[in-house]
């Protein structure tokens, strides 16, 4: 084997654009190496500019503790339950019972592979008949991929249920030209080392208030009452992120449109040398959304097929990965209440996540594509 045949391709990798350096060295040079200072103020209006004007940024440790936090913000607390999409990363659930709420898993439809409303519709009524109306609903714009947010938040709207809009795969993406991150009651972003953009570890959570965000950021730094000395009426948690952190954010906001640009070259590339096969098929952006193919996802005609296709790229060193595990079938949450049309089930034995990072080079690419083609033929 050669050089080139040897090099790792890794699904989704970090990729800095050059001025995240600079951020982070005047972070040192000024001694602000704290969970506050003016990168992390510069982030989250950097955010705040890029979704929308009217919304607030929280910048935060995590996705998971801005899920965490929004929860909580929207009155979640012990056993009460808690919509949540099927098909997504644990992180999506695992928040709801931090609070000692039930995680009700629902779900997806085809067309965007997210949460399916007509399930949703269904849960909330038999919900609501056993005397358990849900507090809040997590939806999630799977691998960048919006969910089809008019019927969603007109359902969630007629039940006068909450959504925390799950947008840790999806900065980037819009629906009807408004940006993903912009729908839920609140919204949380995800910038861990795979995302679009990463800040080595971090999360944002967005409100659609001044007095939320100030509650959330409180909240993230120990809840401490306005006092000379350290008083505490209410539990607090250690989730702001971190000066040097949001530097390397700061950075990242300068070259997102590029990775956005560069993750959908990737996917028409998969498209175009691979339509021809029958066994492979592409989701489709529905009209109106925009997707940024955080990665690009093929199902396959048969779990065997998916296998082969998986096994041979990993026999040369090119790493790819089934979808999402649904939640309902995961081990932790046998025991969860799910409403279940068989989607999620079918697009996890059948599906497979290709490489695509943004700094993909094109040999990368062919490399990907001869392999698939070698397993199709
Ligand atoms: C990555 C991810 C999260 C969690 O974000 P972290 O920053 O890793 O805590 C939550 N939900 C989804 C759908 C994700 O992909």
């Amino acid at each position: 084997m050669n050089n080139v045949k040897c090099k790792k391709v890794w699904l989704s990798s970090p990729h800095m654009g050059g001025t995240e350096k600079n951020f982070v060295q005047e972070a040192f040079e000024t001694n602000w190496v704290a969970p506050l200072g003016p990168n992390v103020n510069g982030f989250e209006s950097d955010i705040q500019k890029y979704l929308s004007d009217d919304k607030f940024v929280a910048a935060l440790v995590s996705g998971t503790s801005a899920l965490h936090l929004g929860l909580k913000l929207l009155g979640v607390s012990e056993g009460d339950e808690v919509l949540c999409q099927s098909l997504t990363f644990a992180a999506s659930a695992n928040p709801i019972t931090y609070l000692g709420a039930s995680p009700v898993f629902i779900d997806s439809e085809r067309r965007t592979w997210n949460i399916c409303s007509e399930q949703l519709e269904i849960a909330i009524r038999d919900r609501i008949a056993k005397g358990k109306k849900p507090k809040a609903i997590v939806t999630v714009h799977l691998y960048g991929m919006p969910y089809e947010v008019d019927k969603v938040h007109k359902i969630a709207a007629y039940y006068e249920i909450p959504i925390l809009e799950d947008s840790a795969e999806s900065l980037g993406s819009s629906y009807k030209g408004f940006k993903c991150g912009t729908f839920g009651d609140m919204s949380i972003l995800s910038f861990n080392g795979n995302k679009i953009i990463t800040t080595s570890g971090g999360g944002a959570l967005i409100t659609s208030s001044k007095e939320l965000k100030d509650k959330a950021v409180f909240l993230a730094t120990q809840a401490k009452d306005d006092a000379p000395h350290y008083q505490h009426s209410e539990i607090g948690f250690n989730y702001r992120m971190s000066n040097i952190v949001a530097g390397i954010g700061r950075g990242q906001m300068k070259v997102l449109d590029t990775h956005v640009s560069n993750r959908r070259r990737n996917y028409a590339f998969y498209k175009k040398h691979l339509n021809e096969f029958s066994e492979i098929n592409f989701l489709d952006e529905p009209e109106g959304s925009f997707s940024n193919r955080w990665l690009t996802c093929i199902e396959t005609s048969s779990f065997n097929l998916r296998e082969k296709i998986r096994i041979a790229l990993a026999e040369e060193n090119i790493e790819s990965r089934p979808l999402w595990k649904p939640m309902h079938s995961q081990p932790v949450f046998k025991n969860a209440i799910a409403y279940i049309n068989g989607v999620s089930d079918e697009l996890f034995e059948k599906g497979l996540c290709l490489p695509s990072g943004s700094n993909l080079e094109q040999e990368d690419l062919d490399r990907v594509i001869s392999i698939i083609k070698k397993v199709l033929k």
